[in-house]
Formats: structure tokens, C-alpha cells, sequence
């Protein structure tokens, strides 16, 4: 039974949707770097500080913030039988940390899921959210400039993971239960 699983997907392609009922099913605890920074933010702490802005331009927040806060995160009892990233690693940088980071733990992942979806289909599905989640980084120019950065910086990590021969991809286009009943059949 897979037990350390990546969720990858574009922004809006739904994996924190799926990320929940995968979960749900292996009984496994999640984290979602993305989360992480928008309570820190909530919270007013300074890492939250140096993140808001990034957040909300749509750019990536740096290594050197991200990194410890995974790595203090795989650290921790609570992941230490298994877990779902959703939204870690974004880069084939932060792909090759993860890889160190659990090896130093004695183990490695089992399964990436990648949720395969039209990149324009995304842009209407990011701005139906943003009317109903209010985010600050779901503005229209803010949305297309996060496209890119998956575009340029997360979609190599794909490519990298199917190298690694631990690959799952699944098609993202349809309905949130459409989505499902693939992955399902799959785990
Ligand atoms: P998400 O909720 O996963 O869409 O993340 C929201 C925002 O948090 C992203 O647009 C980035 O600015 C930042 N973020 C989340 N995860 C990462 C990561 N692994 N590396 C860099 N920035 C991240």
C-alpha cells in the first residue's frame, strides 16, 4: 500500500479536493504547504510576513522558507507512518529536497499523483473560486501569472517524477466525481 504520496496538478485543477478523499480513503494525514503560509500569514508571524506578498503577486515563495518548514514538517510524529503532500514540491529543486530530506528519514516516496488538466479549462475554474473563497491571489492577472510559474517551474517536476518511475497520471478534466473514479480505480 503506497504511504508517502505527492499530489500534483496546476493551480485550480482540483487536487485539494481529490488530496481530501484520497486521504479519507488511506487513512492517511495531509499537509498542504500552501495552507501552511496562509496560517502563518493569519497569525502574523514573520514567515508570514515575507510570504503574503509573494502569495498574493503569485510567485513562488523561496526554497529557503519552504524547505525547513517540510522538513520540520516529515519530521514530526504525526507523518512519520506515511502522508500526502498537496502543493510540495512546486520545483524539480524542491522534488531533489523531499528526496534527501526522506532519505535522511531511511525512506522515500511511493506514488505521485499528477492531475492532468487543460490549463485554460483552469483559468474559469480559478476565477468561480475566487468569487466564492475570496482569495487575494485569485484575481484574474494574478491567476494567469500563477499559470505560468506552474507552466515553467512545477511542470518539469512531472517529467522528473516519471523518471523516477513512480508516476501516476490522471486525467483532470470533468466533473470533482468524474476525477475521483479514476483515482480511485487507481490506489
Ligand atoms: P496553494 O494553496 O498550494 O495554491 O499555494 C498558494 C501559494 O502559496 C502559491 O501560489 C505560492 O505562492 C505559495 N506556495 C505554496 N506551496 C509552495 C511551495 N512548495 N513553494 C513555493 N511557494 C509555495
Amino acid at each position: 500500500m503506497s504511504k508517502r504520496i505527492v499530489i500534483l496538478g496546476a493551480p485550480g485543477a482540483g487536487k485539494g479536493t481529490q488530496a481530501r478523499a484520497i486521504c479519507e480513503k488511506l487513512a492517511l494525514p495531509t499537509f498542504s504547504t500552501g495552507a501552511m503560509l496562509r496560517e502563518e500569514i493569519a497569525a502574523g508571524t514573520e514567515l508570514g510576513k515575507t510570504a503574503q506578498e509573494l502569495i498574493n503577486q503569485g510567485c513562488l515563495v523561496p526554497d529557503e522558507v519552504i524547505n525547513p518548514m517540510v522538513a520540520r514538517t516529515l519530521n514530526s510524529e504525526k507523518f512519520a507512518e506515511g502522508f500526502l503532500a498537496d502543493g510540495y514540491p512546486r520545483s524539480v529543486a524542491q522534488a531533489q529536497n523531499l528526496k534527501k530530506v526522506l532519505a535522511e528519514m531511511g525512506t522515500d516516496l511511493d506514488l505521485v499523483i499528477n492531475i492532468d488538466v487543460d490549463l485554460e479549462a483552469v483559468v474559469g475554474r480559478m476565477l468561480h473560486r475566487a468569487e466564492i473563497e475570496h482569495r487575494a491571489d485569485d484575481t484574474e492577472p494574478v491567476i494567469r501569472h500563477r499559470l505560468k510559474v506552474y507552466h515553467e517551474t512545477t511542470e518539469p517536476v512531472v517529467e522528473y517524477y516519471r523518471n523516477e518511475g513512480i508516476l501516476l497520471e490522471i486525467d483532470g478534466n470533468g466533473t470533482i466525481e468524474e476525477v475521483w473514479e479514476r483515482i480511485e480505480k487507481q490506489l
